[in-house]
């Protein structure tokens, strides 16, 4: 571990997709030997908090919104939000750099476009940090270019799209904002706007690995100052791969899971349940949500669903009481995901393909079968089955509906098929590059270093 000083401000933008990767950033930095200040922009303002464990403080400030307005509120009224957002960034960046270990550099989400405007003004050495795949982020950095068209209805678009290091994309396997314009006008001028000032960075990391996207990080090293850092999973998921690191809650703005739903899953054999989670955003229809249950019934497997409250009325009447009472399923509002992950039980992942729980599940070498439903989670399902062959996605209509059928067929090929053979054996041998990337003197923890040493 390298000797360092430095105190650097990390910046997440808030969504909880998000904050988790700048969390674990923030406590590798901080291993490292940097003091480390993470800033959460929220609606709630509290008291700071300084970890007993590590050289982090986490701060709120405040986003603009009413401490009664929804969270979302600020994804709808983005002004607001950037504007407000500005102005506390500035103020607090600006008391920061009049303490005694003033602040060298900030690490932001490129989501946030203006903190890189802020801590440039502020005279910061500037760091992006992008949560997403690349995979992702050079679609979107086509469309900002202009050197990708985004056709207004994707019905009269049906050819495949072809990017540089990238296999060629049906209009399903692009990002969702890619697909069609106006479907999401915010959210698309929040992935493209990114781009706007990137070039104005000192640096750029991405959590992912050099191994795990060879020839998409090639072609944005070539343009960028670029360096993969992760995957940035808890190393305590790791084997005890840093055998003297634990994993503290460092307030990670959720609630703890439930001990029995672990129990629960200690109670069934090796490699039987089925785990089912679509992250923290992703709201699936009604009628998709009850044919994935009927899917999971049908196939007979065990499994555990992380279903948040907001989603569980979709859910088919006497479904949830039923696997309770025959002891084959449970339905739970939240579980530590890398505990699940890691449990010698779970035997495959039914994931939406979120960035974070694709890395996780490749760290900890599950199977998944991918029921991707917007932003870069189509694009992550195709390199999941057709460039990792790690999984297999199930396939959808026109109204991106997948029947029970076709869930229950991939779920049973990736339990017990012959190619799901194949699958669980490509996913243990990215395990290992990834455990490589981040281990000491792997290619991610070399970038980590390299980063330290500009700031002592
Ligand atoms: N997660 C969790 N428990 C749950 C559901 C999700 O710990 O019951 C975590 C999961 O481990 C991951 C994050 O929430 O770190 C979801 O991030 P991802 O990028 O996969 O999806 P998003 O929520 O951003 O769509």
């Amino acid at each position: 571990m390298s000797e360092a000083s430095g105190h650097v401000l990390v910046f997440p933008y808030p969504f909880q997709g998000h904050i988790n990767p700048m969390i674990q950033l923030s406590k590798r930095l901080s291993k490292k030997g940097l003091t480390v200040t993470l800033i959460i922009a929220s609606n709630n303002q509290r008291e700071p908090y300084t970890s007993d464990v590590y050289s982090i403080t986490v701060h709120t400030i405040h986003d603009g919104f009413l401490s009664h307005e929804h969270p979302q509120t600020k994804f709808n009224e983005p002004q607001r939000f950037i504007n407000s957002t500005t102005c506390s960034l500035t103020d607090f960046i600006s008391r920061e750099k009049l303490k005694i270990n003033p602040p060298k550099a900030l690490i932001y989400d490129p989501f946030m476009p203006f903190a890189l405007d802020v801590a440039k003004e502020l005279g910061l050495y500037v760091v992006a940090y992008s949560t997403q795949p690349w995979l992702a982020s050079l679609v979107y950095y086509h469309i900002n270019e202009g050197t990708y068209d985004v056709p207004d209805d994707r019905h009269e678009n049906p050819t495949l799209a072809s990017f540089p290091a990238f296999p060629l994309l049906s209009q399903n396997d692009l990002p969702s904002f890619a697909r069609e314009k106006g479907s999401y006008p915010l959210l698309f001028e929040l992935v493209v706007s990114q781009f706007s000032n990137l070039w104005r960075a000192d640096l750029i990391l991405c959590n992912t690995f050099d191994q795990l996207e060879p020839k998409v990080v090639k072609w944005m090293s070539d343009q960028w100052p670029v360096k993969n850092i992760g995957p940035m999973v808890p190393s305590k998921f790791l084997d005890n791969l840093l055998p003297e690191d634990k994993d503290y809650d460092l307030g990670d703005f959720k609630t703890e899971p439930d001990e029995s739903v672990l129990r629960w899953l200690a109670s069934k054999p090796a490699k039987s349940v089925v785990y089912v989670a679509f992250g923290t955003l992703a709201a699936l229809s009604e009628k998709q949500m009850k044919e994935t249950a009927m899917a999971i019934r049908q196939t007979g497997y065990n499994f555990l669903w992380s279903v948040r409250d907001s989603e569980r009325s979709k859910l088919p009447s006497g479904f949830v009481e039923e696997a309770l009472e025959k002891d084959y399923g449970l339905v739970a509002k939240w579980v530590s995901q890398l505990e699940v992950l890691s449990h010698d039980s779970t035997g495959c992942f039914v994931t939406h393909c979120g960035w974070n729980s694709t890395l996780e599940a490749l760290c900890l070498g599950v199977p998944l079968v991918g029921m991707p439903q917007w932003t870069d989670q189509p694009t992550n399902a195709k390199f999941i089955e057709d460039v990792w062959k790690i999984g297999v996605r199930g396939k959808a209509d026109e109204e991106g509906f997948v029947s029970k059928e076709e869930i229950a067929r991939c779920i049973v090929e990736v339990m017990e098929g012959e190619k799901g053979k194949e699958m669980r054996k490509n996913v243990e041998k990215l395990k290992v590059l990834a455990r490589d990337a981040i281990s000491e003197g792997g290619t991610s923890d070399k970038n980590i270093d390299e980063f330290v040493a500009l700031l002592t």
